[in-house]
């Protein structure tokens, strides 16, 4: 058999029995010419080093950090509160499937989020939802050190692989300062996702941004080609790369521009992170004087959100109307728009991986082939949607007693439960909702959890509890406790349709709306976000109100809530009466929208947008 090997320098493939050979540190290579032998014996360390990172036998280099508070990695680690969290996860497996060379960073987030649970009245009840990176993760020989109120706190790190299709690992690196080097209070900076006061907040900041750069120094990642900033949390990391770029009076400005990707993901002023200046200088010391700060992050307070604007070369919005208001909200910068997407294996339910399996062969390694499910005979489309509703009212029933009906119309609404997302608008009128439950039968099926602080939040679960008690029979409502990552997959393929009522123009993008489409499932949603770009009426589904947005305007509830009934109407009496046009709805929902909304497409969006300039 004729050995093959391929040359080092050209890279064509070789037989090794009659190729020009050259050994090199106890190693053999092999060459298609003497041009090339010529070329290596001239500098084979050059040469060496790539021919490895080609074969996999060495860690290639990760040119691609990728900085985020949240990441919903895997269901065993609850470190993660919502949209923000799914997307850095499902953007990292879309990294791993394209074999992008990237790294990511996150804090480890010993305490979770919390696990909800909820009393008879409906009222929130928080629980903690510990987990331990011993368990599951490998330790990294690393350790870093950041300041803290002037004490130096040890960093460490834990890796947890995604890996990819065809084998590729993006590794995920969990920052952690539970050391018993480190005084007591320290040991906790990284328990709590989005816990504390300010100060505590700023801390964990300074963790995931300082010390996450220095982390990636440590294990050898010298050259960050690109940081790419998963909202403004992750600042400090841009302020770390302008510090090393320091010589003496000089701060090379351009460099790190020309590095920094920020993704903005808050459209309201008052969501963005800011701190005194009073504060940051007690918690974070002078991380650079303080006249270069205060031009970078805003002259009364450090706006994090202005910092990672004044140092990213590339800026975007999550979604196309984001995009206007993020520019409205910050004139004078170049905010351009990646609409997200969701990892379409990852939300696909089994019985439509089966499905696409047959008819859209190549949809695991390409998503924009799902637009073949656009023939896909109706009659498997249901039986295949049957399988997975089957599944949810399983679910349903183990964990909450109650038993639905699977031939009604079968509505979802999950998601974190907070104001704006208005879950209850649904309820305004409940004898508008309890007249349609009698024309058509219809039930509700809803979950989120209220951050522990959002009172707000809180009070809209038991508003809809109590209205799920009073409506009865007539239209059942089941509230299921402890949303998590298995929940969410369970609802948005097991649902007939995905509600989605947020006050414009404040749902930046929303992601769960394609993780339905992706299992046929059409929504009904409110002209915000992504649906402004997916919807098209009567075909992937339906809108609520007109996209029009002002603002600082006020969002119409009433007349938002008119509109909502009078198209779910509609919809019952379609779902109820033409399956054939049904099946339709939820073929063109794959087809137009699962085969653009997925992070696929958007990595590579992102790939020629941002990380190639
Ligand atoms: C997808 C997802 C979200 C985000 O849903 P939105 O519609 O974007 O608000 C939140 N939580 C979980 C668990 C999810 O899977």
């Amino acid at each position: 058999m004729i050995g093959q090997a391929r040359d080092p320098v050209c890279a064509m493939p070789v037989a090794t029995q009659i190729a020009r050979s050259l050994d090199h540190e106890g190693e053999r290579f092999f060459f298609c010419s003497e041009l090339c032998k010529n070329a290596f014996a001239w500098n084979p360390g050059a040469y060496v080093r790539r021919a490895h990172a080609a074969d996999g036998s060495e860690e290639p280099a990760r040119i691609i950090a990728y900085f985020s508070m949240e990441v919903a990695a895997d269901p065993r680690m609850p470190t993660y509160s919502g949209g923000l969290g799914v997307l850095a996860s499902d953007t990292l497996k879309s990294f791993a499937d394209l074999r992008i060379p990237a790294i990511a960073v996150t804090l480890a987030h010993r305490n979770g989020h919390f696990a909800q649970s909820l009393d008879g009245e409906g009222r929130q009840l928080e629980h903690p939802e510990g987990w331990a990176p011993e368990s599951c993760l490998r330790p990294l020989p690393a350790r870093v050190e950041v300041l803290i109120e002037g004490r130096s706190v040890q960093v460490r790190g834990w890796r947890y692989d995604v890996v990819g299709l065809g084998g590729w690992v993006i590794p995920l690196v969990l920052l952690d300062t539970d050391i018993a080097e480190n005084a007591e209070p320290d040991r906790h900076l990284t328990d709590w996702l989005y816990g504390g006061d300010d100060r505590y907040r700023l801390a964990q900041e300074v963790v995931l941004g300082v010390g996450g750069v220095r982390m990636l120094r440590a294990l050898g990642h010298t050259e960050i080609e690109k940081l790419h900033l998963n909202e403004g949390h992750a600042s400090l990391a841009a302020l770390e790369l302008l510090r090393g770029t320091q010589q003496p009076q000089v701060w090379d400005f351009h460099d790190v521009l020309r590095r920094c990707v920020f993704t903005t993901h808050t459209p309201v002023a008052a969501g963005h992170d800011q701190f005194g200046y009073d504060l940051v200088r007690s918690v974070a010391g002078d991380l650079v004087p303080g006249d270069v700060l205060r031009m970078l992050g805003g002259e009364d307070r450090l706006n994090m959100t202005r910092l990672a604007l004044n140092l990213s070369g590339h800026v975007n919005g999550v979604a196309r109307r984001h995009r206007e208001v993020s520019q409205d909200m910050f004139p004078g910068y170049d905010i351009g728009s990646v609409t997200n997407g969701v990892h379409s294996v990852t939300w696909t339910a089994d019985a439509f991986q089966q499905l696409f399996d047959r008819y859209v062969p190549a949809w695991r390694e390409d998503p924009t082939m799902l637009r073949q499910a656009a023939s896909i005979p109706v009659a498997e489309l249901l039986e295949a949607h049957g399988t997975a509703k089957r599944r949810l009212l399983d679910t349903l029933r183990d964990r909450t007693g109650r038993t639905l009906d699977p031939g009604a119309l079968t509505v979802g609404f999950a998601r974190r439960a907070t104001q704006y997302k208005r879950a209850d608008l649904v309820f305004s009128d409940l004898g508008r909702l309890r007249a349609l439950g009698r024309a058509g039968k219809l039930q509700l099926v809803f979950a989120g959890k209220a951050h522990p602080r959002d009172g707000a939040g809180k009070d809209i679960i038991q508003r809809i509890v109590r209205a799920g008690r009073e409506l009865g029979a007539d239209v059942p409502v089941v509230y299921i406790e402890n949303y998590d990552l298995e929940l969410a997959k369970a609802i948005v393929s097991g649902v007939d349709l995905w509600l989605n009522t947020p006050r414009r123009p404040l749902e930046a993008s929303g992601t769960s709306g394609m993780k339905a489409a992706h299992n046929g499932v059409p929504s009904l949603s409110v002209l915000d976000g992504w649906w402004i770009e997916g919807h098209v009426e009567g075909v992937t589904g339906w809108s609520i109100g007109s996209a029009s947005h002002t603002l600082g305007g006020v969002t119409d509830d009433a007349a938002d809530a008119e509109d909502l009934y009078a198209k779910l109407a509609l919809v019952l009496q379609l779902f109820h009466g033409d399956p054939e046009r049904w099946g339709a709805i939820m073929r063109m929902a794959i087809a137009l929208n699962a085969s653009f909304f997925n992070t696929h497409r958007m990595v590579h969006q992102y790939a020629s947008s941002a990380y190639c300039k």
